[in-house]
């Protein structure tokens, strides 16, 4: 992830509009509180300087202006009379008052910033006050006031013979501070005594108080003096919303230490609050008196204060404003982008559904709606697209649920197959062989019947279990039909491992390759043993094992119908042994059967195989020779004949036969053809005997 001031174009126009609209605001309003503080620091101080050079002034000239009037004061008469007056009066111990004078020197006390008026005589003897305090006709030169101020100014005036004035001081007649003024009285180089003036500290102090609050509510004058232990200690009383508890006059860098101390000067301290003061501060050297003007910072800069308050607001209010301004820029600027971003991350996530919804006026409007339309059509695609997915997922769960189904199917059907290819290999007489007839498969049956293992079989040539009595022409045909791909379906003699032998129906198939070519042959057979013994019983005789009546009956039957279809020829032979009664008569009967044996063994011997012989009845005998003529069965006779003349028969030596011959013609039936034959038979009898002798070819 990006870091956040590249994320996000509102935090970078929001930042950057930080760095250069406010930051340079800001320090321009810090820049213009500055000099606004120094500018009120500036106009302050020199207007505090101003007050205090004032106060300074106004205070020395007020001093001047006492120094002036005593001086003034003791030059006149009534002064000089007064004290006169008042001493004798003292030393005389009489208390009369002279009200004119009483009324000239309370009405001098009563003139501004005057809070008591004594005349003091030259013992020190203060015979006459305005007051009349606790000090009034006491001596100053005694204990109890040899230590005030009063005492100190009368005795200085006294030495120095001057004006003197004093500091102030606490003045415990008076219970107040107080500052005293006093300068000799001459009467014509005579010194009469002193005039003293107690001056009030309202007059300072009303100096001091005079126009300072134009300067603001802290702004505060006062004044202190270096009391007899040397500590700072005030003069004015101060401010009592001032008046903390931790006042420290006696702090070195307090303005009212370096005042007392003699110094001048302005700057910002800590004041005897402890709290940051911008103040002046001055001495009165005749008064030895510390003065202080100071105003808090705190208030002088209140102005500055509210200036940077105002600032810090509009700095706020303007920050706000161009905030919205943003905001607003950014709903048309920013956002559409950043909606557009989100629109096109969610995009690129997948979600193709993703709209933007920007509707502004201007280039990222027109991208958007490019966008959005890009967007359509992509999704348009796609649904098209998911149809086809769903579509095919349906074929494809169909598909799938068939194909579960066919396997199911196919599963049951294999083991059904399983139990059928048992019952097969058990019970059906199956083989395959190569091409060259060589075994390669055979079934239990197979085995079973023939009395071979199947390792005996396998690898040697079927005809293992050929049987002798099957013609080779039957195999002939059987591989002229299978090697043309065709099958070949009949009827064969096997002979087992024992010698024995069993019939068979056998279907003989060929099996192809995918190229259509001859791999091997399988053939499946049927066990007709049974019935073929059954049938060979039933059409052979059983002494001569020839066939009997019924087959050559058969065999008449299809040879005619042969002769019909392929227009050829057949021919037939009647013979009959000559006396055989004599055989039967002078041997016995079994004699007899024992020759008809050797008879029918001799036909045999005598005949092609595709002949068939039969016994006719008795002792007569029916050749039936396929495509044969006549002349052609006459000479088959003859070596029939001859054959049995030169056998000699055991038991009864030499025998005879006699031969009757006939040939098929048309519309001929079978009775006809053996009638001519027996009648031909008839003839060799009647001629001798041992002869063959030919149906009349043009008799009936
Ligand atoms: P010919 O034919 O030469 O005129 O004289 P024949 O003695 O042979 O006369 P015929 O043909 O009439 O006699 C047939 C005799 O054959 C009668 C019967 O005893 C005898 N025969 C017929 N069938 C059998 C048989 O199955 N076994 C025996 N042993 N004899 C039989
Ligand atoms: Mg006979
Ligand atoms: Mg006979």
């Amino acid at each position: 992830m990006s870091r956040w001031y590249t994320l996000h174009i509102k935090n970078e126009i929001l930042f950057w509009f930080f760095i250069l609209a406010l930051v340079p605001l800001f320090f321009l309003s810090y820049i213009n509180y500055e000099y606004q503080v120094q500018k009120y620091k500036e106009s302050s101080e020199s207007y505090l300087k101003l007050v205090l050079n004032n106060k300074l002034i106004s205070i020395q000239n007020n001093i001047d202006a006492f120094k002036k009037d005593i001086v003034l004061l003791s030059q006149k008469n009534d002064i000089k009379g007064a004290i006169k007056f008042y001493d004798e009066k003292f030393k005389a111990l009489d208390g009369i008052e002279n009200s004119n004078y009483k009324e000239i020197l309370d009405g001098l006390v009563l003139k501004n910033g005057i809070y008591d008026l004594f005349l003091i005589n030259t013992n020190g003897d203060i015979v006459y006050s305005v007051k009349k305090e606790s000090d009034y006709h006491t001596n100053l030169n005694n204990r109890v006031y040899a230590h005030t101020n009063l005492a100190k100014m009368f005795q200085n005036s006294l030495t120095l013979l001057e004006t003197v004035f004093s500091d102030f001081e606490f003045y415990a007649p008076s219970n107040d501070e107080a500052a005293f003024i006093a300068t000799p009285i001459y009467s014509k180089d005579m010194l009469l005594g002193v005039l003293a003036l107690q001056i009030d500290k309202k007059n300072i102090l009303n100096i001091l108080d005079d126009h300072i609050y134009e300067l603001g509510k802290s702004a505060q004058i006062y004044a202190a003096r270096l009391d007899n232990n040397k500590e700072v200690s005030l003069v004015t009383s101060l401010k009592t919303e001032f008046k903390n508890s931790n006042i420290t006059l006696n702090d070195q860098n307090s303005p009212i230490y370096k005042a007392v101390h003699g110094q001048r000067g302005i700057g910002v301290l800590h004041d005897y609050r402890g709290i940051e003061v911008l103040a002046t501060w001055g001495y009165v050297p005749t008064l030895r008196l510390g003065i202080v003007a100071k105003v808090d910072m705190d208030e002088l800069l209140l102005p500055a204060y509210q200036l940077r308050f105002y600032s810090i607001v509009i700095l706020f209010f303007v920050g706000l404003g161009i905030v919205v301004a943003i905001l607003v820029a950014i709903k048309h600027i920013v956002e559409p982008i950043e909606k557009l971003t989100i629109g096109v991350k969610n995009f690129t996530k997948g979600n193709i559904k993703s709209k933007v919804e920007v509707d502004v006026d201007n280039e990222i409007g027109e991208l958007s709606k490019n966008f959005n339309e890009m967007a359509k059509s992509l999704k348009l695609s796609q649904d098209t697209i998911q149809n086809y997915a769903n579509e095919l997922e349906e074929k494809v769960k169909i598909r799938t649920y068939e194909l579960e189904n066919a396997k199911k199917g196919i599963e049951i059907s294999n083991m059904e197959m399983q139990k059928y290819l048992e019952v097969i290999n058990r019970y059906v007489i199956t083989s395959s062989t190569d091409k060259k007839g060589v075994i390669t498969k055979v079934s239990q049956a197979f085995c079973d019947i023939t009395g071979y293992t199947k390792e005996e079989l396998i690898g040697k040539r079927h005809n293992i279990i050929r049987h002798p009595d099957m013609s080779a022409d039957v195999y002939k045909e059987m591989w002229g039909t299978i090697s043309s791909g065709k099958i070949w379906s009949g009827e064969i003699k096997n002979q087992k491992k024992d010698g024995n032998y069993y019939w068979v129906r056998s279907t003989i198939s060929p099996v192809f390759d995918e190229n259509g070519k001859i791999v091997e042959y399988t053939s499946i057979r049927e066990d007709i043993t049974d019935k073929k013994i059954i049938e060979e019983l039933s059409i052979t005789d059983q002494l001569t094992k020839l066939y009997n009546r019924v087959k050559l009956e058969e065999v008449f039957h299809k040879e005619m119908q042969r002769v019909k279809r392929y227009a050829t020829q057949f021919s037939v032979i009647i013979l009959d042994i000559d006396h055989f009664k004599h055989v039967n008569d002078n041997y016995g009967h079994d004699v007899g059967d024992d020759t008809l044996k050797d008879v029918a063994k001799i036909l045999k011997e005598s005949v092609r195989e595709t002949d068939v012989i039969g016994r006719w009845g008795g002792e007569e005998f029916l050749v039936i020779a396929t495509q044969t003529t006549l002349d052609e069965m006459l000479i088959v006779a003859e070596k029939i004949r001859k054959n049995i003349e030169s056998h000699t028969f055991k038991v009864i030596g030499k025998k005879t036969a006699s031969f009757g011959v006939s040939t098929f013609r048309d519309n001929d039936t079978q009775e006809s053809v053996i009638k001519r034959a027996d009648k031909a038979l008839y003839e060799a009898k009647r001629n001798g005997r041992n002869r063959v002798v030919s149906e009349d070819v043009n008799g009936v």
